[in-house]
């Protein structure tokens, strides 16, 4: 039971991000948790070969989290896994896709500060990694678009930010998109054509069945897709 000064048992779901072992044995995880934010939990002796935990404290385990919260620190007792997405594993693209959103989810968020917006995005996520016929390009924009959206940074991808003139084509530029007289004044950025505009709205927007059934039908250069999505990454990298 929890007690009035917090400490005490917590079950808590969520998902490991990062996990550390010390050479005296001991292991740290890093756990992105439902109404705690990431948290460092200790295992002491975890590391050193006992079978405790099995796989349990692997990056991109799901599941929950049984916690002791003492006066300084945070230990994990078990772990009830709900799905490891071992099989991204098989492949070495997805599995780097997914650790690379695990790293920025470590980088932009606060240590035990809530984040639960986040918590689904990510799993829905990587179930999209999961698929075999979906673009790890779109996924990866979907994701970082979605996170923007949850905590309002998402840019408008149907008007011009200065002018507010609905979109045809656009030029994302700094973090917003401009309609072509407005993009003139703003710099280097990323031109793009309506049908361009249209994608990537569809793909940051679409419920996850709908992305999925329609996914096999976009057409768009993965270059163009990188781009925009190296904007989302470093609007969050300038604000978080
Ligand atoms: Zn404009």
């Amino acid at each position: 039971m929890e007690s009035r000064s917090g400490q005490g048992l917590l079950r808590r779901r969520g998902v490991v991000l990062r996990r550390k072992d010390s050479p005296e044995g001991n292991r740290s995880v890093y756990v992105l948790m439902e109404h705690e934010g990431p948290v460092w939990l200790l295992a002491p002796g975890a590391a050193r070969g006992k079978v405790r935990f099995g796989g349990s404290t692997d990056p991109l385990v799901w599941g929950t989290f049984h916690v002791y919260r003492g006066p300084n620190r945070c230990y994990l007792r078990d772990v009830d896994v709900r799905k490891d997405f071992w099989t991204l594993r098989a492949s070495s693209q997805r599995i780097r896709q997914a650790v690379g959103w695990s790293v920025s989810l470590a980088r932009h968020t606060l240590p035990g500060h809530a984040c639960d917006d986040l918590l689904p995005i990510f799993f829905w996520s990587l179930c999209l990694l999961e698929e075999p016929g979906i673009r790890d390009d779109l996924s990866n924009w979907r994701f970082y678009w979605r996170w923007l959206r949850s905590w309002g940074l998402a840019p408008d991808l149907n008007r011009c930010q200065d002018c507010r003139v609905s979109l045809s084509g656009a030029f994302f530029s700094g973090e917003s998109l401009y309609c072509e007289k407005c993009g003139q004044r703003s710099g280097t950025g990323v031109s793009l054509d309506a049908h361009d505009l249209y994608v990537l709205y569809a793909v940051a927007s679409l419920k996850h069945e709908d992305f999925l059934r329609n996914a096999g039908q976009f057409r768009i250069h993965p270059e163009t897709v990188r781009s925009c999505t190296t904007i989302l990454e470093n609007t969050l990298a300038e604000r978080a």
